[in-house]
């Protein structure tokens, strides 16, 4: 009997790179001798922990943004992990990958509707790349509220991981899970990473030669007999962040049996061992800030320097994604659909899995004219952009005037340009408007100038 169980829990993401116009990556010097920073954290990262077998055995999530990216331009890396995680589906019948939120957003920040596409478009993602219903949901920076959980456990999902910080309660049984009891009658079970380990691995990660050391400082003493032991942290750690993390990496997967634990993967340990103990969600926390998610809103100590930009972007993207979906809703509804149904759906024609005018003969609209399905399409393309506004690395940095704001920016103006095209509504002034108000503290522009720079680029 093994004494004790050990799992490492892989979260795999970039931030979207591409220029939203042209759909290319621009060239990244920082990142030579390589392109730009996805093909550099392939070649360190992705990569060799996919060709030496570490998805196998490893807990992991992968985000949409990187999941395409690898697809289109590393495409023997992405088909690697897909195997993996689709040949543990076939030993076990429970997968080793869990879902994302397909956009990356903050989900307490979001509204509810908001949250049940964001959840919805990331099963049907996982769905469309694994060919299995997922068991687990990895929430964005962990940022959790009970909203979130019910629309989870509405959707089928079983669990979700957290940070001790992030939970009030016993934590005797070491990982858990947990159950957490939801406002609804519901529940849903709770993964619980040891902060103190899985920040020992990131940020104090011994050389390969030394791996059984560390081993023995940092894993031998916390295990104990039927617990679970969760390491969680993020995947570009294993080669990246650290040069070594493949190899070490494979090391610690490999020497289990003779430190006494046992490797799992979280799918497989809840089938074996229910949750016993209950705990309690502390909303509206995060992994990655601890100011009830400031660093995604009004702006926090997380990042350096004047962070009130955060608060004033946000309000001009909740403008205008008000004013979509005003515009959205009252044309579907002129036209027979039901707004929100029709938009969860609209993630087959994103992942390329119909196209759109079957999509509308699937929800009771053949009756619509060419030109009636042509706008319709529009405001759903725009609803796929105004999701794309809210990626968390919008706010996650220090200043507006950077690749992550930029984007979200631009995917504003495709959002509201499509719908200028399809109802001849024009939401730019007062975007614009609102953008004003976003000031870089680095450059001293202001969002509405990279407005107008991004908007000249578009025309072009
Ligand atoms: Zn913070």
């Amino acid at each position: 009997m093994a004494d004790c169980y050990l799992c490492i829990h892989g979260h795999f993401y970039q931030p979207p790179r591409m220029d939203p116009f042209t759909g290319h990556i621009p060239r990244e010097s920082d990142a030579a001798p390589y392109a730009n920073w996805n093909e550099r954290i392939t070649a360190e990262c992705y990569a060799p922990n996919a060709a030496s077998g570490n998805f196998e055995h490893i807990s992991f999530n992968l985000g949409g943004t990187l999941a395409r990216w690898l697809d289109e331009h590393a495409s023997a890396t992405y088909e690697r992990i897909v195997a993996a995680e689709r040949e543990h589906w076939q030993i076990h019948s429970i997968g080793n990958g869990l879902a994302q939120p397909v956009h990356h957003t903050i989900l307490p920040l979001a509204r509810r509707r908001d949250k049940i596409c964001q959840v919805r478009w990331g099963i049907a993602s996982f769905r469309c790349r694994f060919g299995h219903e997922p068991l687990g949901m990895w929430l964005p920076e962990m940022a959790v509220d009970y909203e979130t959980l019910e629309i989870l456990s509405a959707e089928g999902i079983r669990f979700t991981i957290l940070s001790d910080e992030q939970v009030r309660g016993n934590l005797e049984a070491g990982a858990g899970p947990y159950q957490v009891r939801l406002p609804n009658g519901e529940n849903i079970a709770i993964f619980v990473r040891d902060r103190h380990l899985s920040n020992a691995l990131s940020f104090g990660m011994p050389g390969p030669a030394h791996v059984g050391d560390w081993i023995r400082e940092q894993i031998t003493w916390r295990c104990q007999q039927g617990r679970l032991l969760l390491i969680a942290t993020d995947g570009e750690t294993f080669g990246h962040h650290q040069r070594q993390g493949a190899e070490v990496l494979g090391r610690i997967l490999e020497a289990d049996k003779a430190f006494g634990y046992e490797l799992t993967t979280l799918g497989l340990y809840l089938r074996q061992n229910p949750p016993q103990a209950e705990l309690e969600v502390i909303e509206n926390s995060a992994w990655s800030c601890n100011h009830r998610l400031a660093r995604w809103v009004t702006g926090c100590d997380c990042t350096p320097g004047e962070s009130r930009w955060k608060g004033a972007l946000r309000r001009a993207l909740d403008n205008l994604a008000c004013d979509l979906d005003h515009l959205y809703v009252r044309e579907a509804a002129r036209l027979g659909a039901t707004p929100w149904r029709l938009r969860d759906a609209y993630i087959a024609v994103v992942m390329g899995q119909m196209d759109g005018p079957t999509l509308l003969t699937e929800h009771d609209l053949s009756h619509l004219s060419r030109e009636e399905i042509k706008r319709l399409l529009a405001l759903l393309e725009a609803q796929h952009h105004r999701q794309r506004m809210y990626a968390s690395c919008t706010f996650f940095f220090e200043d507006p005037d950077r690749l992550e704001p930029c984007y979200a920016i631009a995917n504003g103006i495709r959002a509201l340009t499509l719908t200028h095209h399809a109802t001849g509504d024009d939401l730019s002034h007062s975007f614009r408007r609102d953008l004003e108000s976003v000031v870089s503290g680095k450059s001293n522009l202001t969002a509405a100038d990279i407005f107008d720079d991004l908007l000249s680029r578009a025309q072009v």
